[in-house]
């Protein structure tokens, strides 16, 4: 058991000795393993490419008193913002520096 305390502090301080400190936090996550998403930057919705957030499209009919008949966009489902797909809507992905342990061992 002491042993082992020894020649932990021995590995410490040939680490600290060398000037790295391995394994040491993530510089690209900051140690949390989660980067905020590059395509939403954490927005987690943006707004929807088909019908530019309107939650409806035309369907390029036209109604007889002339209004354009429209429907609900089915890409969005009428709500005007689609989740991010590149993070699932979490906001977060895993960093691809560390693979999500949030340090970097090497
Ligand atoms: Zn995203
Ligand atoms: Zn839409
Ligand atoms: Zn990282």
């Amino acid at each position: 058991m002491k042993k082992k305390i020894i020649m932990g502090l021995f590995v410490l301080a040939a680490v600290i000795g060398m000037g790295f400190a391995y394994p040491r936090p993530c510089s690209m996550c900051f140690g949390s393993g989660q980067q905020t998403c590059t395509r939403c930057y954490g927005n987690v919705y943006s707004k929807c490419p088909k019908c530019h957030g309107e939650g409806e499209e035309w369907t390029g009919q036209f109604a007889s008193n002339g209004d354009m008949v429209m429907r609900r966009c089915l890409r969005c489902d009428g709500v005007g913002e689609i989740r991010c797909s590149a993070c699932n809507g979490e906001g977060t992905r895993t960093c691809n520096y560390c693979h999500g342990t949030g340090s970097i061992d090497g």
